[in-house]
């Protein structure tokens, strides 16, 4: 798969636009390839092309669907080592991680598409039955972010083309690339229309949202933006799927004694959703356990995501940089202790590095403890009662995951059993998989992702009420 020239995937023809513009490699500033700059126009005639697709696609059968899904999922594993370098170069993680994500993108396709979605017989007597099935939506547009570009695009064209609808994907401006490809590779598994992807800039979204041929919106991304898609799809009442941002705490008991629980927090340069951003330690171990985690965490090599054993690239992109910045700046400002890092790390290519920070300690009202960091800065606290620490990990508006660890499997899940997330891990804090929904409780989200509840959202619920003789 060639990776040097980009266009939209419009009714499976690549087309251009007038405009153009282009993503920045986070790792030395330089300019990516130019992708397109989609107009209404270019929106119309994708939504178009959708509806005509649906009407027939809507028809097959999950066998058909699941055949077609199953030979783009071989065509994505044969270009895997091509999408790697893209996601790479557009997004900035580690090639390790890049790799990763390609696996499991082919992964999710397979997984999602042998779920098999059930009719259900509510009643049945001689001469009455009464069913509930489900129906596909129509068109989807699939709004994804730039941490994840691969997967979440993946899961959404999945979930929607395996239900029965057509899907237009919108990938983030920062990380355009690998999603257009995705769409690319797709044109000779599906019919016309029926999974198209249009790369734009700030004003694309809107489109989207307002538009009155499309029947759904999956978005993920951020709690703001986040509520401004479900605002501008109560105009024509849309479906939606939210998966918004977390902040995800750890409750680390005083018998744990892991100190690669680091790696928990600074995957992707700690720029994935659900995964640490508050650990809280019991106060007995905590002095120890600090001192490990940052020898552990001294250990994670920094730098250009393409060379070998680098550990956390750059962050994303320049507005993240600044944001992770001003973060770094409420060391001084709110008198705050770094364990470790607290600082941006010299880079001579002009890219966005921070040294992996720890701050030790700080006070539960504090910037870094209150708002989801996004970047590779872990506050870590003292607890000594569990009522208390139940009570401040469940504190704040999000509610994506949260984890408990512990040797004592029974006080764990006690634990566990009270937290207010979507996903709750013991001993463990990232385990996702394609059968298994995925979401937010609180400001983290509405409805849920992957599983069968993710692809009933996709569906219409239809009950029908068959009387068998008049
Ligand atoms: P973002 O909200 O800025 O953008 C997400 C997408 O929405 C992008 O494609 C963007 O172009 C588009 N968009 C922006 N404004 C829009 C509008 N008004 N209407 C429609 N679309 C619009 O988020 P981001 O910075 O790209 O991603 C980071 C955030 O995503 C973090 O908060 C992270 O926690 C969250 N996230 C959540 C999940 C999850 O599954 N819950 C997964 C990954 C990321």
């Amino acid at each position: 798969m060639p990776c040097q020239t980009f266009h939209n995937v419009i009714n499976n023809q690549l087309t251009s636009t007038v405009t153009t513009r282009h993503g920045i490699n986070p790792a030395n500033s330089q300019p990516n390839p130019d992708v397109p700059v989609s107009t209404p126009e270019d929106v119309n005639q994708a939504v178009q092309a959708a509806r005509d697709a649906f009407g027939k696609w809507s028809k097959t059968s999950f066998t058909e669907r699941r055949a077609c899904l199953t030979a783009y999922a071989d065509a994505i594993e044969a270009n895997a080592e091509a999408f790697k370098q893209t996601l790479t170069v557009e997004q900035g993680k580690p090639l390790s991680q890049a790799a990763t994500e390609v696996a499991m993108a082919s992964q999710w396709i397979r997984g999602l598409s042998t779920i098999e979605i059930p009719q259900n017989v509510i009643a049945e007597t001689e001469d009455r039955k009464v069913i509930q099935r489900y129906m596909p939506l129509g068109v989807v547009a699939a709004i994804v972010p730039w941490n994840f570009p691969v997967l979440l695009a993946i899961g959404k064209i999945a979930q929607a083309v395996y239900t029965g609808n057509a899907v237009i994907v919108k990938p983030s401006p920062f990380t355009p690339y690998c999603g257009l490809k995705l769409a690319e590779l797709a044109t000779p598994f599906f019919p016309p229309g029926l999974v198209q992807c249009l790369s734009g800039d700030d004003s694309l979204g809107p489109m989207l949202t307002e538009h009155p041929g499309i029947d759904k919106i999956s978005f993920t991304g951020s709690t703001p933006t986040g509520k401004r898609v479900m605002a501008s799809c109560s105009k024509t009442l849309k479906r939606v799927t939210l998966e918004l941002g977390g902040n995800d705490p750890a409750i680390i008991c005083d018998d744990v004694d892991i100190d690669a629980i680091g790696i928990l927090s600074y995957l992707c340069s700690s720029q994935v959703c659900m995964m640490i951003k508050r650990l809280y330690v019991h106060e007995s171990i905590y002095n120890t356990f600090l001192d490990r985690l940052v020898a552990f965490v001294k250990t994670l090599k920094v730098g250009d995501g393409t060379e070998a054993d680098i550990f956390i690239g750059p962050v994303q992109n320049a507005m993240q940089f600044e944001k992770a910045k001003e973060l770094l700046s409420t060391i001084s400002s709110q008198k705050l202790k770094p364990a470790l890092g607290g600082s941006v790390a010299d880079s001579t290519a002009g890219g966005y590095f921070i040294h992996p920070t720890i701050i030790d300690n700080p006070p539960e009202d504090s910037t870094v403890v209150q708002e989801e960091p996004f970047a590779p800065i872990l506050p870590v606290m003292k607890w000594s009662e569990e009522a208390d620490v139940i009570q401040r990990a469940n504190a704040l508006q999000t509610g994506l995951g949260s984890s408990v660890w512990s040797k004592d499997f029974e006080r764990a899940t006690r634990i566990a059993d009270q937290m207010q997330s979507g996903s709750v891990w013991v001993n463990s804090h990232f385990d996702v998989a394609p059968d298994v929904p995925f979401g937010g409780h609180k400001q983290s989200g509405m409805g849920v992702e992957w599983g069968l509840a993710g692809l009933l959202g996709y569906c219409n619920s239809q009950t029908q009420w068959l009387k068998k003789c008049l």
